[in-house]
């Protein structure tokens, strides 16, 4: 088989860019260590209730970006699904994010918009309201308190002075209405594209090598594997944090009643309860059945061999990401993409706008 161009690792990025090279006419080589595409969206149906149940961790497609919204909706038609968080902190459940909903609540006041600012500008409410809801969670989720990790994770939850408890701030969103597998199944299924799953793909001595196989080395290499491993850790290990998850089938139809409650107190071992019946509400069946499946996610602190959910950015990190960067430049043809390759903390859209770029100049056939 003629191979114009190499993929390594079949998450979102590495579909996105096996599918844009396909489409140009060359043929793609896409390698998965796992059995499956799709990464971290990967979902499987829960055979006793049917539920589609994001294996790991919910996975909400959501985007302002045009190209991307019209680049996914290729391969999934989406229900609509609009995302609400809700928070429990105390045995109270409150709406994220930071609004007037919750604001009034914690508080037991009434304000309207114009009064949030100058009701929040004193010192010890705006305290009180960050202890509750993001300390604890903050300290669960990354094992430091939240002024020790990089603001722009924090800076990710929208602030507002209006009712509105959409969790995000983006008009497009929703559940492919077949299932994630779906989607990355429709991606794949392309003449030009060969999925080879349960391989490890890897550098040894300056030469890609995919199993035991060694790889055509004259072809362009898309790695969205992590940026770390590719080069044997020669300037160490990037830091992540990884989950664990509970996962249980109740006997109720309903147990929380919506997607996601995240737990804010330090004191609840966990951080958020996902229910994923609530992302098919568009599923009767389901809905309706007098059983679900819950999940509890444990956040933890990543050591080799675990899963890389969260890149831990910091000023220590991103230096030595880049100096794997600078690695990886000296290699001609080779792309490092995706939150593996490129150790950020990507969104689902986010990924797809970065593979979109990284094969922009890929036109035309081979
Ligand atoms: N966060 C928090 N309390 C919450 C929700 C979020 O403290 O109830 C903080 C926490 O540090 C988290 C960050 O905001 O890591 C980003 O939250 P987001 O919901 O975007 O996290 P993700 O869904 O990507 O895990």
């Amino acid at each position: 088989m003629t191979i114009d161009a190499i993929v390594a690792g079949a998450g979102i990025w590495g579909c996105t860019v096996a599918r844009r090279l396909a489409e140009t006419g060359r043929q793609v080589l896409l390698l998965e260590r796992r059995a499956a595409p799709g990464g971290n969206v990967r979902c499987e149906t829960d055979p006793q209730t049917g539920i589609e149940v994001h294996s790991f961790g919910s996975h909400i497609f959501h985007t302002h970006i045009p190209e991307v919204w019209d680049f996914a909706r290729r391969f999934a038609d989406f229900n609509g699904y609009q995302h609400k968080v809700l928070a429990n902190y105390k045995g109270k459940t409150y709406f994220l994010p930071l609004g007037l909903a919750l604001i009034n609540k914690f508080f037991g006041v009434e304000l309207s918009p114009g009064e949030v600012a100058g009701f929040m500008a004193d010192e010890a409410r705006s305290r009180a309201l960050f202890d509750a809801f993001f300390r604890g969670y903050t300290s669960k989720q990354w094992g430091k308190a939240p002024e020790d990790i990089d603001p722009s994770v924090i800076k990710r939850v929208p602030v507002r002075e209006n009712w509105d408890t959409n969790y995000f701030n983006d008009t497009n969103q929703g559940i492919p209405l077949a299932g994630y597998n779906s989607m990355f199944d429709r991606m794949l299924d392309h003449s030009g594209i060969t999925l080879r799953c349960n391989v490890e793909a890897r550098l040894e001595n300056g030469k890609f090598k995919a199993g035991g196989d060694e790889l055509p080395q004259s072809v362009p290499v898309y790695w969205s594997g992590p940026i770390d491993a590719l080069f044997g850790w020669k300037f160490g290990r990037l830091p992540w944090r990884t989950l664990r998850f509970e996962k249980e089938i109740l006997p109720v139809r309903d147990f929380q009643g919506t997607a996601v409650v995240n737990y804010t107190e330090a004191e609840v071992p966990y951080t958020r309860i996902h229910e994923f019946k609530h992302y098919h509400p568009e599923d009767k069946k389901t809905m309706e059945a007098p059983a679900t499946v819950v999940m509890r996610e444990y956040p933890a602190e990543w050591k080799p061999g675990d899963e890389q959910y969260y890149p831990v950015e910091n000023a220590e990190s991103r230096a030595l990401a880049e100096a794997y960067k600078v690695e990886a430049a000296k290699y001609e043809g080779l792309t490092a993409g995706g939150r593996l390759g490129e150790y950020k903390y990507y969104d689902m859209d986010k990924s797809i706008e970065a593979a979109l770029k990284a094969t922009a100049n890929a036109k035309g056939g081979v």
